[in-house]
């Protein structure tokens, strides 16, 4: 496979709309090119990167005009930042604490001064970036993490290739941690020297600045677009020292990949439960393939947002693709697995200070895999998408500075001050509590009706992941696309099933595990809308009954079981059927008996999992239109609420309550 310079190398386009910026104020220019910066991932990855703007506006307890700096604030992604999203601060009082000794400057104790800078009780915490962005003496800065730019940063000729592509329009400033010290620098730099726009910040990124919004915007990109088509230009030799292995076929990549992801996950979510995602993109086999892979992986990443999502080093599988040894490194998982978490914890009492916070989850979160592609494993699916892209975004670095160079990683030290940094602990802390269902994997059989449609959004508003299953493509992607809408872009994924079929089920459960890497809830909410007095009732439509409702719900129930048990952590099977499964009723002679199999199977089936801790549970309900009472029941069984429950029907038969009980 080639270096695909067309895919790489394609300059970034200035989508600058005059006409609509002059529609706008100061801060509305700001959000305005924030947006369009972060829009597109190869200007800075998800959630990177900051922009600000030195702005007039009048002081609301003296009614004079003062210099305020509105600077994205702590977390948040560029793409959608809002207002709301930057803090604002008084400009001569951030500047003030230029003032203040050495030591206290250079040193965290600084960063909660911070606030007290606020403009006008805004409370959105500044970022310790912000001191770059005040301590630049231009009106507007951006700073960003692109990955041409990031390979000249990490590039071990990085500053004179720097003055070689930039010519004296950018300036370079070696490694060092964000914090005052820099913008101290950085504000110097760009005082001394006019003709400076910017500066390369070593293993780090972009930093440029302007006197308009437009113009710093335009720098940005120009900048970015110089390093592409100067590294296009000078590349040598093939990519990471060519290919040394070659791709198992798309097909046979998804097999191996969903065995090894549900082997890893039952592995790693001892501490807490992990959701897995796969990428196979072009750029990940050329560098899985490749004769650089093992040197280069153990280097770690550079840039600070890449290894706080990734951490420092990737695990590499020995699987050889050519002899197809998958047994054998299933088989050798555990000590690969437990060498990691040893190399890790060694790593944080090497590196670790007196006040760093204790060490978090010791397993690797990407793991590579030669001829097959890159495998991430988080608390939930966004976390483990977004560490994978961020492991491509490495790639893409590493690709670039070997070819024009070596690729250099910051020291060991510097990485753990970065990783244990108390200000990233505090951001850790301020992340909303997890979800109940967070770190779940869940599979909806029959999930594109409008029972299942709501059960599958209930458990996804709770945190799980969901595959949702059916009969009918159109459907099953109309369903997921609504959930995405609604829940995200993680939040669900679509496979078709025939759920009468033994093979069509099997082949279906191992595509839904490969969206997550495991099994922990299956809800069975297949049913069959069909009426009948019972002379009518023909052969074909109780055939039918019992195909979709009970063979349907065994062949699910079954492939669940024999997922949840291997895991090893137990799990939650809910079937879902009508009133017809607990009390008959008249005309429907043969929906009754599949519903009442299905849940006869439901009470089995407990018995038989209580030894593995999965529980099984079935809901039934009485009407339509009570699709939003079913999905609260169902989540009350997938979920800890009901641990200890197992072998229980609920029934929700608002009409009948005032009935006698059954
Ligand atoms: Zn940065």
């Amino acid at each position: 496979m080639s270096g695909d310079a067309s895919r790489q190398h394609a300059p970034l386009p200035d989508v600058w709309d005059d006409a609509y910026a002059a529609t706008l104020d100061e801060p509305g220019r700001l959000v305005y090119r924030s947006n369009l910066l972060g829009r597109d991932l190869r200007i800075t990855n998800y959630g990177g990167g900051n922009t600000s703007a030195k702005v007039d506006e009048i002081d609301p307890l003296t009614g004079e005009k003062v210099k305020v700096l509105w600077v994205k604030g702590s977390g948040g992604d560029l793409a959608s930042v809002t207002r709301d999203g930057f803090a604002t601060l008084y400009l001569d009082k951030l500047l003030s604490l230029k003032n203040r000794d050495r030591a206290f400057v250079v040193s965290d104790d600084i960063v909660p001064l911070f606030d007290q800078c606020a403009f006008n009780l805004n409370r959105r915490a500044p970022s310790i970036e912000t001191p770059s962005h005040g301590l630049i003496p231009y009106a507007h800065v951006d700073h960003v993490h692109a990955d041409p730019i990031i390979a000249i940063a990490t590039c071990d000729k990085a500053e004179a290739l720097t003055r070689q592509i930039y010519g004296g329009e950018i300036g370079f400033v070696p490694w060092q941690r964000l914090g005052f010290d820099l913008g101290l620098k950085l504000g110097a730099m760009a005082e001394a020297n006019p003709r400076l726009k910017g500066a390369v910040l070593g293993n780090h990124g972009l930093v440029t600045w302007g006197a308009t919004s437009k113009a710093c915007y335009q720098t940005t990109l120009a900048m970015i677009n110089k390093a592409l088509v100067w590294l296009a230009a000078n590349a040598k030799g093939a990519a990471f020292g060519g290919a040394v292995a070659t791709s198992l076929a798309p097909e046979a990549r998804r097999e191996v990949a969903a065995t090894l992801m549900t082997a890893i996950r039952k592995r790693v979510s001892a501490g807490q439960r992990k959701i897995g995602h796969f990428i196979d993109a072009p750029e990940v086999l050329e560098f899985v393939n490749s004769r650089g892979l093992k040197p280069l992986a153990a280097l770690g990443t550079s840039c600070p947002d890449h290894f706080l999502r990734t951490k420092i080093r990737p695990l590499v599988l020995p699987f050889d693709p050519a002899a197809n040894n998958l047994d054998a490194v299933v088989a050798a998982l555990d000590p690969l697995l437990e060498a990691y978490r040893a190399d890790y914890a060694a790593y944080y009492q090497r590196c670790k200070r007196p006040n760093s916070p204790a060490m978090r989850d010791p397993n690797a979160v990407i793991y590579l895999v030669p001829g097959v592609g890159m495998l991430a494993f988080a608390k939930d699916k966004p976390t483990a998408r977004v560490a994978a892209e961020f492991y491509v975004n490495a790639i893409n670095v590493m690709r670039g500075a070997e070819s024009v160079g070596k690729y250099v990683s910051i020291s060991e030290q510097e990485a753990f001050d970065i990783e244990y940094w108390i200000l990233e602990e505090a951001k850790l802390q301020r992340l909303p509590k997890p979800k109940s269902l967070a770190g779940r994997a869940a599979l909806v059989a029959g999930g594109a009706g409008a029972v299942g449609r709501a059960i599958a959004a209930r458990l996804a508003s709770e945190g799980a992941g969901v595959a949702l299953a059916d009969l009918d493509a159109a459907s099953v992607e109309a369903a997921v696309a609504d959930l995405r809408r609604r829940f995200g872009k993680d939040a669900a994924t679509g496979v078709v099933m025939d759920a009468t079929s033994e093979s069509a089920v099997e082949a279906a459960f191992r595509q839904a595990l490969l969206a997550c890497g495991g099994l922990d809830i299956l809800v069975c909410a297949a049913g069959v809308a069909s009426a009948a007095p019972f002379e009518e009732t023909s052969l074909e439509l109780w055939r039918r009954n019992l195909a979709t409702v009970a063979t349907g719900g065994f062949l699910a129930a079954r492939a669940g079981y024999r997922i949840m048990k291997d895991q090893g952590f137990g799990g939650s099977i809910v079937f879902v059927g009508s009133a017809d499964a607990k009390a008959a009723l008249a005309g429907a002679a043969a929906a009754c008996a599949a519903e009442g199999t299905e849940i006869h199977l439901a009470r089995g089936l407990a018995r038989e999992g209580a030894a593995y801790g999965i529980r099984v549970n079935a809901v039934s309900s009485d009407a339509s239109r009570r699709e939003g009472e079913v999905a609260e029941a169902a989540r009350y069984f997938a979920s800890d609420l009901s641990a200890g429950c197992t072998g229980n029907v609920l029934s929700i038969e608002a009409d009948k309550a005032a009935a006698p009980a059954r």
